[in-house]
């Protein structure tokens, strides 16, 4: 099969290598497609501590079960579309014995640590694979993965109903939020980006302001803030916009050397409540069964995909801010 390989940091091939054959307890997915995203630059980038190499990248995807291991239950026969939620949690250390599988002490996921799908084909456990209704493409399929990190986030936060919310980042991330912000009751949400195309997209979606910089919100205060951004600079402007008593969800991937500075003297007296969320945690399930509902719809996110082969064209599109969500058909 061709697939992408990255045999060390800063250079990619489109190589032939063998297909991949199911263990007895996985399925062998046939990839229709597969989202591009920052994690994949930094692999490529020799930025991404866990990942060893040579490695196929690819979290993001969906398709369709080819090849069955003997130990497979049989909802899942040969023919059925799937997503693939790409975490391997070990299950027995004590994180994951504490309920938290995504802070797992030994971290591994499908495109991350293994073999992903920028490919023809992949070897996924059985038991990581949701089945798509027939009425969600797989394109829409392949964005349960973000979707399902964004669902995390706002279990983390708790309820937002009837809370004014700011979001900081119209990337896929900012937009599958402000779509799960609103329909869990948050509003009105303001969403601050400086690419004035997204900020369109931002308003279609329903923010009720989309503006390029979070001067332009001054005056306003949110009982919630989310960044998506990860940039030090925007997480304190995020900070700055708070109400008291308000929560901050730090959502953006930054650098493990990168520093905020925050006013404990707002922390304290403000009861200011800042959160982390990092991927995902159960709620693939949700996330598909929020595209099924149609309550978030990603069509607005996605742009024509792309040929396997196009793999650096589509990281360059990514580098350059160039439309929201890519996707590469294997
Ligand atoms: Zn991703
Ligand atoms: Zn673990």
């Amino acid at each position: 099969m061709r697939a992408i390989v990255i045999d060390r940091p800063g250079t990619f091939r489109v190589a032939e290598v063998p297909d991949p054959t199911p263990g007895a307890t996985e399925v062998v997915v046939r990839v229709e497609y597969c989202g591009i995203c920052g994690t994949d630059l930094h692999i490529l980038a020799g930025e991404f501590p866990p990942t060893p190499y040579p490695i196929t990248p690819g979290h993001e995807f969906a398709g369709t079960v080819v090849a069955r291991g003997p130990d497979v239950k049989p909802d899942l026969p040969i023919g059925a579309r799937v997503a693939v939620d790409p975490s391997l949690y070990c299950g027995y250390c004590r994180r994951c014995r504490a309920g938290r599988d995504n802070l797992c002490e030994n971290w591994a996921a499908i495109g991350d640590t293994v073999d992903g799908a920028f490919a023809e084909f992949v070897a996924v456990p059985a038991v990581n694979a949701y089945r798509l209704p027939d009425h969600v493409d797989s394109q829409h399929g392949a964005m349960a993965e973000p979707l399902a990190c964004a669902v995390h986030g706002l279990r983390r936060l708790g309820p937002v109903f009837g809370d004014p919310v700011v979001v900081i980042g119209a990337g896929t991330m900012g937009l599958l939020l402000l779509q799960v912000l609103l329909t869990s009751g948050a509003g009105p949400v303001a969403v601050v980006d400086r690419v004035s195309e997204r900020l369109e997209v931002a308003r279609k979606l329903g923010a009720d302001r989309a503006v390029t910089s979070a001067e332009a919100l001054e005056g306003e205060r949110f009982e919630v803030a989310v960044d998506a951004t990860g940039v030090p600079e925007a997480i304190e402007s995020a900070v700055g916009l708070l109400d008291r008593g308000g929560r901050l969800l730090v959502f953006g991937v930054s650098t493990a050397e990168a520093a905020i500075r925050v006013s404990p003297f707002r922390v304290y007296n403000d009861e200011l409540t800042i959160t982390g969320s990092m991927a995902i945690l159960r709620s693939f399930g949700q996330a598909v069964d929020l595209l099924a509902s149609g309550a978030v719809d990603p069509r607005l996110l996605l742009s024509e995909p792309l040929p396997l082969e196009d793999f650096g064209e589509a990281v360059s599109r990514v580098r350059g801010g160039q439309g929201v969500k890519w996707h590469l058909r294997p």
